[in-house]
């Protein structure tokens, strides 16, 4: 784990000599951003032109060696084991460096063998690869065009481009931009720029099968390897660290852990006028000695912070939105630029915990089932909602082991004794207090009273209870027009504007 990693990138890889790398394209994100420019070596190879973005000035973006050459935007999360199979000790390499060494031993393959929240672009001989990581952490869009490829991290940098792209396998449309296509979580696709020759072999897929152990191994289990995902992600012992905390068993088990060794932590905790977990994340924080800090913001100025949501999400589905909103708020209050923040956030995909009334086992092992297989495109773990603020995030429940484990524990381990998430309660019994352990699950967008703040913005306004839903998917469908297809920065775009357009185009009077 670099300290700073590349945070996104814009490449174009061509046929055609670049005269430059371009223009800074509108990023969202904020940070120093480094030109990308490589010359091929032989006749074949595509010449790259464009830029990365790093949180540190003297990050470096590609690593090369012997025709091959990786671009990589993250970060790689098992870096001894990586380095022990391809022969060199990690320390000192890149995690770029490390891919590399990974691409020359074992080639495409090597994607298979990364545990990491990454994109990257790999070139060698006249073909380049495009990869994200196991869930696509690091959405990854690209726009092919006559004379060569066009890859960003944000779609909305390749809004403009003109034609559109063959349907490269392992790609799919990008929501509300024509011609600009994602590759999808766990898949590496492979391009030979100019031409439409492509193919995509997966590099990940969520377990279908379930474990048998016995509840204590399980409990084991299930501590171990999520305290190693917490450790990989936080740098040395004494590395400054910020988690958001809710108070709930998923960021809890991670400041707990994060906690463990001394480490200095600091804890953040969101609340509005409508509601607050602040009394729940502070029973935490003080049984773990963290230094934790409140913010507050109206719930009215919350709602109208959607455009930068939008924007940094890159989606148009107003329920996920509601549960990135209020993180986008906090990281965007949080003020030390530079910040790696920890989150809880994804538990509930694999253990079930939102399917609360879910009573039969089958039916909760249906229901992970489903949402494991449909997690792609939501963009819940874009970077950017962090990085617009200038912060870098990082997830310990996604880790690609944790989620294997906790996808394949048969689901009598998760719903047990009348409790959802049960053996994530058990593992982490003895770090936390009981009140926490047994604490129900309560929602981001529940603990934070987001969905009820948009509904009362729009209820105030006049809009009935049966238009609520379509007013609020035709507003997020006009903040993606505006802050991703047209490039409008979020600030300039004024959530009344959008929803009097929204209202006139449905044939709804305001009422203000
Ligand atoms: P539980 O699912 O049991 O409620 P949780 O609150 O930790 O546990 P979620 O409700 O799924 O998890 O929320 C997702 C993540 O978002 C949390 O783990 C936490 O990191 C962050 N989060 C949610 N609400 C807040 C909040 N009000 N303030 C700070 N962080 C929050
Ligand atoms: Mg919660």
């Amino acid at each position: 784990m670099g300290s700073s990693p590349i945070i996104g990138f814009s490449i174009h890889l061509g046929t055609v000599a670049p005269t430059d790398t371009g223009s800074i394209p509108p990023w969202v994100s904020t940070g120093h951003a480094i030109p990308v420019l490589v010359e091929p070596k032989t006749s074949g190879e595509p010449y790259w032109s464009g830029w990365a973005l790093a949180g540190d000035s003297r990050a470096t973006a590609v690593a090369s060696h012997d025709g091959v050459t990786v671009l990589l935007a993250g970060e790689l999360y098992h870096r001894a084991e990586l380095g022990s199979v391809v022969g060199e000790t990690a320390d000192g390499l890149s995690d770029a460096e490390l891919l590399l060494a990974c691409w020359l031993r074992y080639g495409p393959s090597g994607l298979r063998l990364c545990n990491g929240r990454f994109a990257a672009v790999v070139a060698e001989n006249d073909s380049v690869v495009v990869a994200t990581d196991h869930a696509g952490t690091i959405p990854l869009y690209l726009r092919t065009r006559p004379d060569g490829v066009d890859v960003a991290t944000e779609a909305k940098v390749l809004a403009e481009g003109a034609g559109d792209s063959f349907p490269a396998p392992g790609t799919e449309p990008a929501p509300g931009l024509t011609g600009v296509r994602r590759v999808q979580a766990g898949t590496a696709v492979t391009l030979v720029p100019g031409s439409t020759v492509a193919e995509a072999a997966r590099t990940w897929r969520p377990p279908h099968h379930r474990l048998i152990v016995s509840p204590d191994e399980a409990m084991n289990r299930v501590a171990d390897v999520l305290d190693k995902a917490v450790r990989t992600r936080l740098g040395g012992p004494h590395d400054p660290v910020t988690a958001v905390l809710s108070g709930g068993i998923d960021s809890s088990s991670v400041v707990a852990l994060a906690s463990g060794g001394g480490r200095p932590v600091r804890t953040i905790s969101l609340g509005t006028d409508i509601g607050d977990e602040f009394a729940a994340a502070r029973v935490v924080a003080e049984h773990l000695g963290t230094r934790h800090h409140e913010f507050r913001c109206s719930s009215e100025e919350l709602v109208r912070q959607l455009p930068w949501a939008v924007a940094a999400a890159e989606i148009v589905d107003a329920e996920v939105l509601e549960y990135l909103l209020p993180l986008v708020v906090l990281y965007r209050m949080v003020p030390n630029e530079g910040t790696r923040i920890v989150t809880g956030y994804g538990a509930d995909i694999p253990l079930g915990g939102m399917h609360r009334t879910t009573e039969r086992l089958h039916s909760l092992d249906e229901v992970i089932a489903f949402d494991m297989g449909t997690f792609d495109g939501l963009n819940e773990l874009s970077p950017v909602l962090g990085s617009m603020a200038g912060h870098w995030t990082t997830h310990p429940f996604w880790d690609r082991d944790v989620l294997d484990l906790l996808t394949a524990l048969e689901p009598g381990l998760k719903r047990r004794d009348g409790r959802d998430k049960w053996v994530l309660r058990e593992a982490m019994r003895e770090l936390l207090p009981t009140a926490t352990v047994t604490r129900p699950k309560l929602g981001i967008h529940e603990g934070s009273g987001t969905s009820s703040a948009w509904s009362q913005l729009l209820r105030r306004v006049g809009v009935a209870e049966s238009d609520l839903a379509s007013v609020k998917t035709a507003m997020a469908a006009v903040f993606h027009r505006r802050t991703v297809r047209e490039q409008e920065p979020p600030g300039e775009v004024s959530f009344d504007d959008v929803l009097d357009e929204v209202m006139s185009e449905q044939n709804l009077a305001v009422t203000r």
